[in-house]
């Protein structure tokens, strides 16, 4: 095996990349999304002249684990983190920092992308077993791809979604039973840029768990310091919220979540907002292994994300991911040499 096509440029995606680039495969990533990152994602908004960010997918991350843990201190000591504040332990763990990305959550996948060919901007949309062996994998883009072989990164109703193009069954009962086992909670994030000289009412150090009927979380970007020029607002709703107001306009959503807003954030501060609909934000039921190799399939095909969480996280977290990626990584390389 030579070539592999990772499908997805999150974390997990482009950790395993660089894992299988480093050992000597021909690695090509490709993601739908215009910009790397999937759920590491920051948003630019745009206020009379002014630019504001905020992140409105992972807001901060945090390592237990000793790879991913090296990883976080080479992105601290790089300036891609730093510490926001300390995480309460949990689940037996000890505390822990939660790291911030000064420049934005995308700042750490544009790191982990760091000499990776990667596909922007082009959907995979189907899947077919090559006659030499491999994968031909077709495109939105009219392009068909060939890899020896394929780890897909999507999450993973996304990811089954692309096997039913096969022509044939590549993975058993067993296996299509535990993928579809995995269950995923949406979340709405809405985004609101502040008025000059206006600002929230979040206190320092700028993140406030609501645990509302509709509001779950506020994080306050300029306090947090990845938006010095425009106070902006992260608003993630509650997954009852946004199952119950997924099909829900844009501009009737605000009103909605005003009686969980309003103690932190007066409306006559707000200058415009922004939306984005999670419908696979976190993960509630995840698999049990770090990645799954379809074990029928002739060529190989290997699931990992953060669904792949081994253990059973509350919520998978980034670094769930990031120990997936590695570990298809790990696998990948194994059966490839
Ligand atoms: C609202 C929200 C808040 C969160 N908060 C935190 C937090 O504070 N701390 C924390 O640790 N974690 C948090 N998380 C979870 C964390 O963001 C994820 O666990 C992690 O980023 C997932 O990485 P991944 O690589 O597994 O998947 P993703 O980042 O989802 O990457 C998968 C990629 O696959 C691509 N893709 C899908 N289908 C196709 C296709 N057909 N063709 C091409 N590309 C495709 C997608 O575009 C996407 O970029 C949060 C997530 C959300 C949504």
């Amino acid at each position: 095996m030579q070539s592999i096509l990772v499908i997805g440029a999150g974390i997990a995606g482009l950790l395993a990349a660089q894992d299988l680039q480093k050992r000597g495969f021909d690695v090509t990533v490709i993601d739908k999304g215009r910009g790397l990152g999937g759920r590491l994602a920051t948003r630019r908004l745009e206020v009379d002249g002014r630019t504001g960010k905020a992140d409105h997918g992972a807001q901060y991350i945090t390592a237990y684990e000793p790879r991913f843990e090296a990883l976080v201190r080479e992105m601290e000591r790089d300036g891609i983190l730093r510490v926001w504040r300390t995480a309460p332990s949990s689940l037996g763990q000890s505390q822990r920092p939660r790291y911030i990305a000064p420049e934005g959550m995308t700042a750490v996948a544009k790191y982990c992308a760091k000499g990776l060919a990667v596909r922007l901007g082009e959907r995979v949309v189907g899947l077919m077993s090559a006659a030499e062996g491999g994968w031909k994998v077709q495109t939105d883009k009219e392009a068909t791809i060939h890899a020896d072989a394929l780890l897909i990164t999507a999450p993973v109703p996304q990811a089954l979604m692309l096997v039913d193009t096969l022509a044939h069954e590549v993975l058993s009962a067993a296996e299509r039973m535990s993928l579809e086992a995995i269950q995923y909670e949406p979340s709405i994030a809405l985004m609101f840029a502040l008025l000059e000289g206006k600002t929230s009412q979040v206190k320092p150090p700028g993140m406030v768990f609501v645990g509302g009927v509709s509001v779950m979380w506020i994080a306050d970007n300029q306090q947090k310091g990845i938006s010095p020029d425009v106070a902006t607002l992260t608003i993630h709703t509650t997954p009852s919220f946004a199952r119950e107001h997924w099909e829900t306009r844009e501009e009737d959503l605000v009103p909605l979540l005003l009686a969980d807003v309003q103690p932190y954030l007066s409306m006559d501060s707000i200058a415009s907002y922004s939306l984005h609909r999670w419908r696979y934000s976190r993960v509630t039921a995840p698999h049990t292994e770090l990645f799954l190799a379809a074990a029928g399939s002739a060529a190989p095909l290997v699931f990992a994300g953060d669904a792949f969480a081994g253990i059973t996280p509350l919520l998978t977290r980034v670094e769930d991911a990031a120990l997936s990626g590695w570990a298809a990584a790990e696998y990948l390389s194994s059966v490839g040499t």
